[in-house]
């Protein structure tokens, strides 16, 4: 596995596994174990994924160090500000049966930013956190954070796939030493992205899927990526990518698929801050 240095030294594998959208306790607990039996050491997960004491569980039985594996869980925005991140953070910890958290992030760029962004500071000087980033923050909310509490983000977990590829974006995070990592790879399958024509042929060219293709130009971007399945064979296919690579050519044939848009919502869009601060869930 190939690892990524944050900006604080903490290294991080550079690929791993999500777990958004598999509600059911015992599925995601039987696809971590899966996940980490092939493995994958990087899990994703975050409060609102409601299923953290799944993970958690995957975790106690896995059989491998906790000190090898790479745990992300997130800050709901239900939870922002000082007090409530603090509380939040156990409440996750506990869940996830751990007494320290690899990474944690601030889910969505709405409420308390520098409340939690504080208390998450505290944390992580307490040895309880050892990395702490965002997600969905735009440039100028990275920027907002990084001027205004001096603590720079080590992450910021934003849509990357091949029709919203943050080449702009990744730019501006690497000029201020934050990580890229992409969330929905595949774009959850959205634009019939596994029959694309262009990536069919890169990838028929190399022998290789269109999710291997879309996960080896990524990484070959420097980008973490964490793609999400339940099926232990898209497991082994997707962690499967170390083994070739693309050219200079295939990348740029990729860069043509580009739209710049996001093909979920806008973070800037007003009515996406009213619907995601208002999605309140029983944590
Ligand atoms: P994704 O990884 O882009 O796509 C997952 C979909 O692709 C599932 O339907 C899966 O189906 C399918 N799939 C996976 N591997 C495949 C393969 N090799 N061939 C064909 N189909 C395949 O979507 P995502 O889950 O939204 O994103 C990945 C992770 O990013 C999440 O799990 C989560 O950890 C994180 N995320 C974060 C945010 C955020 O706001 N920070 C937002 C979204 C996601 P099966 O499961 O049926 O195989």
């Amino acid at each position: 596995m190939q690892n990524i240095k944050l900006n604080n030294g903490v290294e991080m594998p550079i690929l791993g596994f999500g777990v958004f959208q598999i509600p059911d306790a015992n599925e995601c607990e039987k696809a971590v174990l899966e996940a980490i039996e092939i493995g994958y050491r990087l899990i994703d997960t975050a409060a609102t994924y409601l299923n953290e004491v799944a993970v958690g569980n995957a975790i106690k039985k896995c059989g491998i160090a906790r000190e090898e594996l790479f745990i992300t869980t997130k800050l709901w925005v239900q939870d922002a500000g000082y007090e409530q991140t603090k509380a939040a953070f156990q409440k996750s910890l506990d869940k996830l049966q751990l007494d320290y958290l690899d990474l944690y992030l601030i889910h969505q760029p709405y409420g308390d930013l520098f409340g939690s962004w504080r208390a998450m500071q505290e944390l992580y000087n307490e040895g309880k956190i050892r990395a702490i980033g965002v997600a969905n923050f735009h440039p100028d909310r990275v920027m907002d954070l990084i001027i205004n509490s001096g603590f720079t983000p080590a992450i910021n977990q934003i849509e990357t796939h091949p029709f919203d590829q943050q080449i702009s974006t990744q730019i501006f995070l690497e000029e201020n030493n934050v990580q890229i990592q992409s969330w929905s790879p595949f774009a959850e399958g959205k634009n019939n992205i596994f029959n694309n024509d262009l990536l069919l042929s890169i990838g028929n060219k190399h022998d290789k899927s269109v999710a291997q293709v879309i996960l080896r130009w990524l990484i070959q971007r420097g980008v973490v990526a964490i793609p999400k399945t339940v099926r232990k064979k898209r497991m082994l296919e997707n962690f499967t990518i170390f083994d070739f690579e693309l050219s200079t050519d295939d990348m740029q044939i990729i860069q043509t698929l580009d739209t710049k848009e996001s093909l979920f919502f806008d973070h800037k869009d007003p009515n996406v801050v009213k619907w995601l601060s208002e999605y309140k869930v029983a944590l």
